[in-house]
């Protein structure tokens, strides 16, 4: 396959502990040779530096959107992928990274200054509450086996 037929993959993090797309280096230990004969991965912080966002076939979400900066993020990666994946119970439903969901009326009293200074949202959103999401990988970290079964339908 040349490169001009690669599928062009990106994987990207939102708000969140990183532990999916950590989580992920060890699926690529096994999985990254025969796969790149079938992919470029263009966007993955982890493991290289920042490049440009564009023409993305798949885009590979963990996190939540938890602030305005987040929310831009993912409607800049929404707008140049083809296939955008939730990855992880993060990225799904908001939880466990968007706990402040949860937090009773103290508790939000306590983190009121914090959240309007870095601009956050007034709710912690699943990918599904600010874009169209394609697909979804289940697990916190993410499912191994759903992650191959799952990625490898968009390959
Ligand atoms: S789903 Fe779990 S492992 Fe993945 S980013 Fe969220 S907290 Fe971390």
């Amino acid at each position: 396959m040349d490169q001009n037929t690669k599928k062009r993959v990106g994987i990207f993090s939102l708000t969140c502990d990183e532990g999916c797309s950590i989580f992920l280096t060890e699926i690529f230990n096994k999985k990254l040779l025969p796969w790149l004969e079938k992919m470029e991965l263009v966007y993955f912080l982890s493991i290289k530096d920042k490049a440009e966002i564009k023409d993305l076939d798949v885009a590979l979400v963990e996190g939540v959107v938890t602030s305005e900066r987040d929310k831009e993020d993912i409607e800049n990666i929404r707008a140049n992928a083809k296939i955008l994946i939730a990855m992880g119970t993060c990225a799904m439903t908001a939880l466990p990274s968007g706990q402040r969901n949860n937090f009773n009326i103290s508790q939000l009293k306590e983190i009121e200054g914090h959240l309007e200074k870095y601009n956050f949202l007034p709710k912690a959103l699943a990918l599904k509450d600010a874009v169209k999401v394609d697909d979804e990988i289940i697990g916190c970290p993410i499912d191994k086996n759903k992650f191959i079964e799952i990625f490898e339908k968009y390959l």
